[in-house]
């Protein structure tokens, strides 16, 4: 059995829910399918402003007009164009979840906010509705559907908006939950349920913004499936962003450990979560795309590339670099481990971290939204050695973006860095910090954001063109 997974823009439109019912129609036809989706493209915007916006009566009359305008069209343009469409059961669906929406809006105005886990209801409203419309087209094709709860076996840690799945867990309930499935069945990603603690009931949790491809590999986990499958509006993953570089190439295969580097510093093709649970249970994972379904996509898998070679390289804007550095510093036992722990405690995650030998400075890039937050709680922990100049002002530095080298074949290969390095001299880019894990499977240097662009085109050209051309910044 095979886990597909369709996002946003695979369901942007009712020409787009059909093509995917196509899609699994054909699939099912040869093995059981499990079918994981997300919300139609912006829906999910749309409920998140709602929930942001609880005190603005006018604003959120707007946000849930367009959300409603986005569903209904669908609805309609289906209604029109597949006679056997059962438009009546969506515009139910429809009106249900809109009551429930307006009770939570309610709840959480008189409140004056709106709590984490009932923003979590709200916002993974879409993936229901799009479960809603696909069961629909699918009935209307003459397929049976069997509908899987996320609610009665993905449980998670209890963060409402970021949650972490309990692999164990969940799989042990799935199979208690669902012995007999039809060879379709139909699951609404970005949702969980937290363990309840005490013989109490958990709540509904999200995995995180674009957290559906996580749900697909917990499935995938749970179902034992041999391959997940995202289907998505790319051919695959390229070597480069290619709204970026137009002449990115696209990769047919990569291993779970490169696919984890390139999601973590920025492809966007994959959510950085999704990787984990398929690695560990060795779960071979497929990019395609749903607009042309017969390309052969990008394979993710346990396999090493032979080839001592680069195999893309990406780039992650919007960070802040954050120093700490003085005189306290040195030979100081536990000043690194304060330094993480201060960001622990506060939830921030570190993109990439740098020290020196001379043990005088530590340095981070977080992303730049956690800037205030990391600036505030390190001056609070350090505030005895900040007063007795033991530590240097803490020092921030934003706007950055860093750009990432990866490959398994890079492993031993000399020269490698070098080439990296006089690119950028050539992109005349100067390097504020360089880290290098020893997997060798990575180089990520730190830049200036507004030099990220020369940067990528140069050493994109320098590793993966064979066509000289003189590049000058
Ligand atoms: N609909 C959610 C989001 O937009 C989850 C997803 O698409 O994967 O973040
Ligand atoms: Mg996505």
């Amino acid at each position: 059995m095979r886990v597909l997974k369709f996002g946003g823009s695979s369901l942007a439109s009712a020409e787009r829910f059909r093509q995917v019912a196509d899609i699994i129609k054909d699939k099912s036809q040869a093995t059981k399918v499990a079918v994981v989706v997300s919300a139609p493209q912006g829906v999910t915007n749309h409920l998140v402003a709602m929930a942001e916006n609880i005190s603005d009566e006018a604003k959120l009359i707007t946000d849930l007009g367009h959300f409603k305008r986005a569903i209904t069209t669908i609805i309609e343009d289906l209604a029109t164009s597949l006679p056997e469409f059962n438009a009546h059961h969506c515009e139910q669906a429809l009106i249900n979840y809109e009551h429930q929406l307006q009770r939570y809006m309610q709840g959480a105005t008189m409140l004056t906010y709106c709590p984490d886990h009932i923003r979590a209801r709200i916002i993974s409203t879409g993936e229901r509705l799009s479960v809603a419309i696909l069961d629909s087209v699918l009935q209307a094709l003459g397929l049976q559907v069997s509908l899987l709860a996320p609610e009665k076996f993905l449980f998670t840690s209890d963060s409402s908006l970021n949650a972490v799945a309990d692999l164990v867990l969940s799989k042990e309930r799935f199979s208690v939950e669902y012995e007999k499935l039809n060879q379709i069945a139909l699951m609404p990603g970005f949702i969980g349920m937290s363990i309840g603690k005490d013989n109490e009931e958990g709540t509904i949790t999200t995995l995180g913004r674009n957290g559906s491809d996580y749900s697909a590999a917990v499935l995938a986990v749970c179902m034992q499936a041999e391959c997940c499958e995202i289907w998505t509006d790319v051919d695959g993953v390229y070597n480069a962003d290619p709204r970026m570089i137009k002449e990115a190439k696209l990769l047919d295969y990569l291993s779970y450990q490169e696919a984890m580097e390139l999601s973590y510093f920025g492809a966007s093709v994959l959510h950085p979560k999704t990787i984990g649970p398929i690695a560990q249970y060795h779960i071979p994972c497929l990019i395609k795309n749903t607009s042309n379904p017969n390309a052969p996509g990008t394979l993710i898998s346990n396999e090493n590339d032979q080839q001592k070679r680069v195999k893309a390289i990406s780039n992650l804007d919007n960070l802040t670099m954050v120093n700490v550095s003085g005189p306290g510093m040195k030979g100081m036992v536990g000043m690194a481990s304060r330094v993480f722990a201060t960001m622990s405690r506060e939830n921030i995650s570190l993109v990439l971290i740098s020290q020196s030998s001379s043990e005088y400075c530590i340095s981070f890039c977080i992303h730049s939204a956690d800037m205030q937050q990391a600036e505030r709680s390190l001056k609070e922990e350090f505030e005895l050695e900040l007063l007795n100049g033991l530590l240097e002002p803490i020092g921030l530095k934003s706007e950055l973006s860093i750009v990432s080298l990866v490959g398994d074949g890079m492993n031993h290969q000399r020269g490698v860095a070098a080439k990296f390095f006089s690119s950028l001299a050539q992109a005349r880019v100067n390097v504020v910090a360089i880290a290098q894990d020893s997997s060798e499977r990575s180089i990520s240097v730190v830049i200036e954001q507004r030099k990220c662009t020369a940067a990528m085109k140069v050493s994109h050209q320098n590793f993966f063109s064979h066509k000289p051309e003189l590049m000058c910044f």
